[in-house]
């Protein structure tokens, strides 16, 4: 990673990068969805399992990026026991942070606050998005018509 982030923020991130979460297997998909960044050709495929309505694990597979791989590392440990109207909240704050808009609330951020710092390089902002981008479009489907799988993709 050649950006210039702030040491701090570079190793949290880097520290996902080298051990992402949520590498096994999930017993159960009740949710897949798969995602490509063009700009930058990061590739995700995610899964999810749910119980009673929360998020019981999460199967995060990312080529790409340090940013896109430490972004959906983090999604992985974060989402994990949410509720999906949590984890739409979680992620539309994600969101805010990334577009440099005012966040709502900075607290259970954990290292999602890392990521902060890819604000400044707008190209970037869309490796970090990807993960979330792709979750949103599962959930969105899976709460739609309840199909399971689909394909989306960060660009406009
Ligand atoms: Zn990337």
């Amino acid at each position: 990673m050649n950006e210039p982030l702030d040491d701090m923020y570079r190793d949290i991130i880097l520290d996902h990068y080298r051990a992402p979460r949520g590498k096994k297997a999930v017993e159960k998909a009740d949710i897949e969805s798969e995602g490509y960044n063009p700009s930058c050709g990061d590739e995700v495929e995610l899964q999810v399992e749910l119980e009673d309505g929360t998020v019981k694990d999460v199967h995060v597979d990312c080529k790409g990026c340090a940013i896109s791989v430490a972004s959906g590392s983090m999604l992985a440990e974060m989402c994990k026991g949410k509720s999906l109207e949590e984890v739409k909240k979680l992620s539309g704050v994600v969101k805010q942070l990334l577009k440099g808009t005012e966040v709502e609330s900075r607290e259970d951020l954990g290292d999602i606050d890392a990521l902060q710092g890819v604000k400044k390089f707008p190209v970037r902002v869309k490796c970090a998005l990807l993960a979330w981008a792709t979750l949103m479009e599962g959930i969105k489907n899976f709460e739609g018509n309840g199909t399971v799988s689909n394909k989306t993709s960060t660009e406009d």
